[in-house]
C-alpha cells in the first residue's frame, strides 16, 4: 500500500447525488472489485492498481473551515469517491475533524461507509441536527462479500454498528449497490434498523473487468438487476421500509 500524505487545493466539491461532496482520501484501502470510484486514477499520477494507494489530505479539516464560510449551505455527502472511515482514518482523523466542523456549521451531513469506525464519531454525528449515516452493504452473504470486497469488513459487524448508530438516535440508511446475489436477504437483517434503503445495479462504465472475468454480458445482467430489484422492493413493501432506487 502507498501511503502520501498531500495538500489539497480544495476540499468541498459540487455533487450530483447531494449539494456536496467532501473527500479527505484520494483512493480507498477497502479496494472493492466493482468500484465505480477506480475511475479516479485518470485524474491522479497513480499506476498502482487501485486499492493498493490512498492520498491522504492532511489539510482536509483547514480547508473545510475557511471553505464553509463561502459556501451556500447545502447537505455535504461524506464521501463520493473514497470511504471516510477507511483504515487509515483510525491515524489520521481527517473525517472526524471535518464531520464536527460541518455539524458545528449547522450543516445537514451525510455519511456513508462500509466501516464500523464510524462509531468513534458517534459522540459528533449525535449532536448534528440533520444528519443521516447509512452502511453500503451488498449482500447478505458473507462469501459473496468476500469475493467482491476482501478488504472490507465483514457483514455483521456493519449490521451490528449500524444497529447501535440506530439505538443512539442517528438516521440510518443502507445502500445495496451494486446488487450481489443474497442482497434479498438483508431485508430481513435490516427490519427496524435502517430508516431508509437506496438500491443500484453494478455501474457498467466501471466493472468490465468484472463482466470480463465472470464471462458475463451487460446484456443477460439487466433481467437480473431488473429482478433482483422488484424482489427487494416486494420485501421493503411488506415491511414498510422506505425503499429509492437509483436506476
Ligand atoms: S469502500 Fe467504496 S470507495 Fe472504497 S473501494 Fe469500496 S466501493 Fe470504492
Amino acid at each position: 500500500m502507498k501511503i502520501t500524505e498531500i495538500r489539497s487545493k480544495s476540499i468541498i466539491s459540487a455533487s450530483k447525488i447531494h449539494d456536496y461532496v467532501v473527500n479527505p482520501y484520494v483512493g480507498c484501502a477497502h479496494g472493492c472489485s466493482y468500484c465505480y470510484a477506480r475511475y479516479m486514477k485518470r485524474f491522479t499520477d497513480h499506476r498502482e492498481p487501485w486499492g493498493e494507494f490512498v492520498d491522504v489530505k492532511i489539510n482536509a479539516a483547514e480547508l473545510l473551515a475557511k471553505e464553509i464560510k463561502k459556501k451556500t449551505r447545502g447537505n455535504i455527502w461524506m464521501s463520493g469517491v473514497c470511504d471516510p472511515y477507511q483504515p487509515l482514518e483510525a491515524k489520521y482523523e481527517l473525517t472526524r475533524s471535518c464531520a464536527r466542523i460541518i455539524v458545528e456549521h449547522g450543516w445537514p451531513l451525510s455519511v456513508q461507509t462500509r466501516s464500523p469506525l464510524v462509531l468513534r464519531d458517534l459522540d459528533i454525528l449525535r449532536k448534528g441536527k440533520d444528519v443521516e449515516a447509512g452502511f453500503s452493504i451488498t449482500t447478505a452473504d458473507e462469501r459473496i462479500r468476500k469475493m467482491f470486497e476482501p478488504c472490507a469488513p465483514p457483514i455483521p459487524e456493519r449490521l451490528k454498528a449500524l444497529r447501535t448508530l440506530h439505538d443512539n438516535g442517528v438516521r440510518t440508511f443502507v445502500m445495496i449497490a451494486p446488487i450481489l446475489p443474497g442482497a434479498v436477504d438483508l431485508i430481513d437483517k435490516i427490519e427496524g434498523i435502517a430508516d431508509h434503503i437506496i438500491i443500484d445495479r453494478m455501474n457498467y462504465n466501471h466493472a468490465d473487468h468484472i463482466y470480463k472475468k465472470h464471462n458475463l454480458t451487460h446484456k443477460n445482467t439487466d433481467g437480473y438487476f431488473a429482478e433482483a430489484g422488484e424482489l427487494i422492493a416486494a420485501k421493503c413493501r411488506e415491511k414498510k421500509i422506505e425503499l429509492m432506487w437509483a436506476y
